[in-house]
């Protein structure tokens, strides 16, 4: 009756035949036990159910129920049906076989022809696929905040404004906030300082192009304290690859920066006292890179690190040294041992100088060698000095034996004279002229043996003057009479038409005239002539005597040297004049003592000028 009464009705006609969902109609009374009564079924809500129209038709929805079934919502339904009010649910529900379905409804109540509820409309849908799906998707968006929480980094996702949607509560923490709602409505860009603005747009721009963007920068947090930033810009896609989001990976790299920067600090520190310091530092990476080389060294070879490990570090070493540095680099690099050793090396002229070279080795953490410091120091003053040393002990032998020959071989002859050996009268004559030779001989041992003591006592401050009252003239007059006595081929000219008196050390000042008039005949081979001049210089304070030769003059590079103890000017006059280079050491510092000076003029080949200042004493 119920049915037909239904028919009759248009509306409900429509509903259920057109609609494809299944549809319930039962009884309004006994809501609670055992349940209203179902008097209709569409065939659709058989075939969601498992049921027949025998086994559906006369019982209660609640059949279909269960146990995940939820009774708070059964609750609710009963609730809103006893007040005769539509109701919207969905539950967990079992077909015949016992499997579980979701179905979505709605609830209607239908009143008769007075009003009253008579009935209620059910139609309901299996949602079992959508729910599965929408679960599914509950359970990824839970996977991927959890992700998102879970990261000790900040994380935010971006709207297309740049907006912040979201911040994970680590990010929320190292930024320093109270809470999330620090962030809200607020912009990514904000979070920057204005330096970096252009850096963070750019990399938002880049995000919603597709791409993913790194960068490193500072930012304060939220209580101003400056922190870097290690961030990563990506964007989120959605299933068609369009841009939806973008995450910022924000990670705190504040300590790690700081660490870097005192390194940096610590090593641009280093760099600056190896800089400033005189001796040559550098740093050799283990493939035998040069990677450091202080100011010393770029001074010394003129060329910067660049151009050094360009041209290769191993030309600048002397080819005869070069084999042995190499064996020597080598073996210390198998056992990780130190290196030392001399060689030369070539500098910015082109000139290669002595240099002790000692190498470290700096291992990785302590254990693994991976590179190598060195400090070189010139010694070629040394070694020089050492040369000098050297060919002095080799001259004063020299000297010392030639005197000494020439002692014994006129003694041998005097005794052979004097046995009757030879035939010769025992006249006057006969000894005259070896003994003159012995005394010339002997002369020459005395003065070699003074130069020496006088060398030491100079370097023991020992030297003592006698100074007295004289007339320089007159002892110039002297001394160039001594030596024309001895040397009759030269003739040494006087210009002095004054009398000039100085307070010196005669003996010491007649020891200065000997050595400089010496010299200049004896650098004077095949000429006769020197000139010597006594006048008073400038402004009378001082007598000057000047002693001119026309030799083989001196080149002007040994000018200044040729004053240095063992000094001899190198080339063809070292080995073709006997000397030890120490007369004018001494004669420098006798005059010096005297509170004058020495100097010289000289052109090579031409002729030199050496000058005597003394203080006058009128
Ligand atoms: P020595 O003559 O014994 O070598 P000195 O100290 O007197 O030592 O002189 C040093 C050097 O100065 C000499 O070796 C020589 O090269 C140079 N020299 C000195 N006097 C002259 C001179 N008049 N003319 C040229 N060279 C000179």
């Amino acid at each position: 009756m119920f049915q037909q009464h239904l028919l009759t009705e248009g509306f409900y006609e429509k509903v259920v035949s057109n609609a494809n969902d299944s549809i319930l109609i039962t009884e309004a009374d006994q809501i609670d036990t055992p349940g209203p009564r179902i008097v209709y079924a569409k065939q659709a809500f058989y075939e969601m159910t498992g049921y027949n129209e025998e086994e559906v038709l006369g019982k209660t929805p609640r059949m279909l129920q269960g146990a995940k079934t939820d009774r708070k919502e059964l609750d609710k339904i009963r609730r809103r049906l006893e007040d005769n009010r539509s109701v919207k649910a969905e539950l967990i529900n079992y077909k015949k076989d016992g499997t579980e379905f979701h179905v979505e409804f709605i609830i209607a109540p239908i009143a008769n022809e007075e009003g009253m509820v008579s009935h209620f409309l059910s139609i309901q849908r299996d949602v079992t696929e959508k729910s599965i799906v929408q679960k599914q998707m509950e359970d990824k968006e839970l996977f991927s905040r959890t992700l998102l929480e879970s990261s000790s980094d900040c994380l935010k996702v971006l709207d297309l404004d740049g907006g912040i949607r979201y911040i994970n509560q680590n990010g929320v923490c190292i930024l320093e906030a109270e809470d999330r709602s620090f962030f809200e409505g607020r912009k990514w860009e904000s979070l920057w300082e204005e330096e970096e603005l252009a850096l963070v747009s750019n990399a938002v721009q880049q995000g919603l192009r597709g791409e993913t963007v790194h960068f490193r920068a500072p930012a304060n947090t939220s209580k101003s304290n400056l922190k870097w930033w290690d961030v990563m810009v990506t964007p989120v896609l959605d299933y068609n690859n369009k841009v939806v989001n973008i995450l910022a990976s924000s990670r705190d790299i504040t300590s790690s920066v700081m660490a870097t920067k005192k390194i940096e600090d610590s090593e641009k520190m280093l760099r600056q006292v190896a800089d400033l310091m005189p001796g040559k530092v550098g740093i050799i990476a283990d493939n035998k890179m040069p990677v450091f080389m202080n100011g010393a060294w770029v001074d010394y070879f003129g060329m910067t690190l660049e151009e050094v490990q360009a041209y290769g570090w191993t030309n600048f070493i002397h080819p005869e040294d070069l084999k042995q540095f190499m064996l020597l680099y080598q073996q210390a690099m198998e056992k990780e041992t130190g290196l030392e050793l001399e060689c030369r090396i070539l500098d910015r002229n082109k000139k290669y100088h002595w240099h002790i070279v000692k190498g470290v080795a700096i291992k990785n953490n302590g254990s693994q060698l991976n590179h190598w410091i060195y400090s070189s120091t010139e010694i070629q003053k040394i070694k020089d000095e050492d040369q000098r040393k050297t060919e002095f002990i080799k001259m004063v032998c020299h000297e010392l034996k030639t005197p000494v020959t020439s002692i014994k071989g006129y003694t041998q002859m005097l005794l052979s004279i004097i046995s009757g050996k030879w035939s010769v009268p025992l006249e006057k004559a006969a000894f005259e002229n070896p003994l003159v030779r012995i005394d010339i001989q002997t002369n020459r041992l005395i003065q070699l043996i003074n130069e020496m003591l006088d060398l030491s006592r100079l370097d023991e401050n020992k030297l003592k003057l006698y100074p007295e009252l004289f007339r320089i003239d007159e002892l110039v007059k002297e001394t160039l009479e001594d030596l024309q006595y001895i040397n009759h081929r030269f003739t040494i000219n006087l210009f002095c038409e004054c009398q000039l008196s100085v307070y010196a050390d005669k003996n010491r000042i007649q020891q200065v005239l000997i050595n400089l008039i010496n010299n200049a005949v004896k650098y004077s081979p095949g000429k006769n002539l020197v000139d010597i001049s006594i006048n008073l210089a400038g402004d009378n304070s001082h007598v000057v005597i000047a002693i001119k030769d026309d030799g083989i003059g001196i080149r002007e590079e040994d000018q200044k040297k040729i004053f240095d103890r063992f000094y001899r000017a190198e080339g063809d006059s070292e080995k073709r004049f006997a000397g030890f280079g120490i007369g004018l050491f001494i004669s420098k510092q006798i005059i010096e003592m005297h509170k004058g000076r020495i100097e010289v003029q000289s052109e090579e080949n031409k002729g030199s000028v050496f000058s005597i200042y003394l203080p006058f004493h009128s």
